[in-house]
Order: structure tokens, then C-alpha cells, then sequence
């Protein structure tokens, strides 16, 4: 299939065209009509698989018809992820495939200044991309930043995420988020305590694996 049969408008077709996404991979494939569709989802698919394309398209999608260009709507998404090495590759393919609509993403990692990460969300980006424990602080310390907003939140490698020191940031930051979302759950594994957030998270999920 192609990411035209799989529902995706011109512009985000031509954004995997410039990155020489020639072809949806098989997670993408599965995972965005599905999520085009309103759905939430599960998927099991480790990093390579192109899992960040299969979720940051439909987001992209969404924020394009919530809000046609220039667009205005800031703190659409977030995205949680166990590490900043992770996080940071994950927004640098939400600015690469948003390039064309002036795209703007923050990334709220540890072991970088609070200052400069508050300066980025006092610029109202679309995307956050976040490390639990930093986003808890920022939650807590800069002033004007709530999750009110946010209409998607993916929990990108969910059974790492799932660890002691993050547990408790995690259950803050599903309290500051809106029930009325779309949940996106990445996991390479199907733990005992993935399947509890998932349930505690997740609506109907259509679940897939690669
Ligand atoms: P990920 O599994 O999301 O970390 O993606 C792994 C790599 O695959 C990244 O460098 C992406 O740019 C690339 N990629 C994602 N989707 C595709 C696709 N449909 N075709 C070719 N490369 C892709």
C-alpha cells in the first residue's frame, strides 16, 4: 500500500516523499488508518521499525485538520519517552515531517537547561516530546504550561517507561492530560505492567504487532 491508500492528505505525503519514504513500513502501514480513524492503539514494534512515522502521521494529520495553516494550535500532542537520546530523534521526525507547516516541538529532557526549555514552551509549540521526570518539573515550575490541551499523548517503549523512577511522574502527567484524548501505546514487550496502563490509559484499542 501506499501512505495515499492509507488516508494521509498531499502535504504529509509529500513531507515522507522529501525524506525518501518511498513506501509505508509494515507498522505504519497497519497502524495509521486505524489511527486516521479515531482509534487508539497498541503496538508492538521495536525502534527501526518506523513506529515514530506510524504515530507522528496522524498526529500531523489531526493538527492540520484541527487547525488549518499557519497553525495555531499549540500543546496538540505529547509524547513520552524513557530517554532523551529517544526523545530528541523522535521530534527531530516530527520537525522533519512538519517542515512545511512551520512545525514547532519542544523537548523536555534531563541533563539541559530549564531555562531554555521554558523559553521553548513560552513559544507555544505544537508538539512536546518529554522524559517523565522533566516534564513533571516543568509541570510543576514554569509558569503557563499545562497538558489542558493536549488531544494526543503516545507512550513511545511503554515497558521502559514503566520503571520505579518514573512511576510516579507518570500517573502526575496522566492526571494532567484530558480523558478526552487519543492514547498511542509503543512497546517491544507485553509486560504485566504495560497491560495494567494500558487498560488504566487506553480506550477500545486496536492492537497490532510486528
Ligand atoms: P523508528 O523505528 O521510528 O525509529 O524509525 C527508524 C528509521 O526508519 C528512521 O530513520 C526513519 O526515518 C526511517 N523510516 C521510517 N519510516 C520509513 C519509511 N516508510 N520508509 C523508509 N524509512 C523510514
Amino acid at each position: 500500500k501506499s501512505f495515499k491508500e492509507l488516508g494521509l492528505v498531499e502535504q504529509l505525503i509529500e513531507a515522507c516523499d522529501r525524506l525518501g519514504w518511498k513506501n509505508p513500513s509494515k507498522i505504519q502501514a497497519e497502524a495509521i488508518p486505524h489511527a486516521l480513524e479515531g482509534k487508539d492503539l497498541i503496538g508492538l514494534a521495536q525502534t527501526g521499525s518506523g513506529k515514530t512515522g506510524a504515530f507522528a502521521l496522524p498526529i500531523l494529520q489531526a493538527l492540520l485538520e484541527a487547525a488549518a495553516p499557519p497553525v495555531h494550535h499549540s500543546f496538540f500532542a505529547c509524547i513520552l519517552s524513557p530517554t532523551r537520546e529517544l526523545a530528541i530523534q523522535i521530534a527531530e521526525q516530527f520537525e522533519a515531517l512538519g517542515s512545511s507547516i512551520s512545525l514547532k516541538t519542544a523537548v523536555l529532557v534531563g541533563g539541559v537547561d530549564h531555562v531554555q526549555q521554558s523559553i521553548t514552551l513560552g513559544k507555544r509549540p505544537h508538539i512536546i516530546v518529554a522524559t517523565p521526570g522533566r516534564l513533571v518539573d516543568h509541570l510543576s515550575n514554569t509558569k503557563g504550561f499545562s497538558l489542558r490541551t493536549i488531544k494526543y499523548l503516545v507512550l513511545d517503549e511503554a515497558d521502559r517507561l514503566l520503571n520505579e523512577d518514573f512511576e510516579k511522574s507518570l500517573d502526575e502527567i496522566l492526571n494532567a492530560i484530558p480523558r478526552e484524548r487519543r492514547t498511542y501505546l509503543f512497546s517491544a514487550t507485553m509486560t504485566k505492567k504495560v497491560q495494567k496502563l494500558q487498560r488504566a490509559c487506553l480506550r477500545n484499542p486496536v492492537k497490532m504487532e510486528v
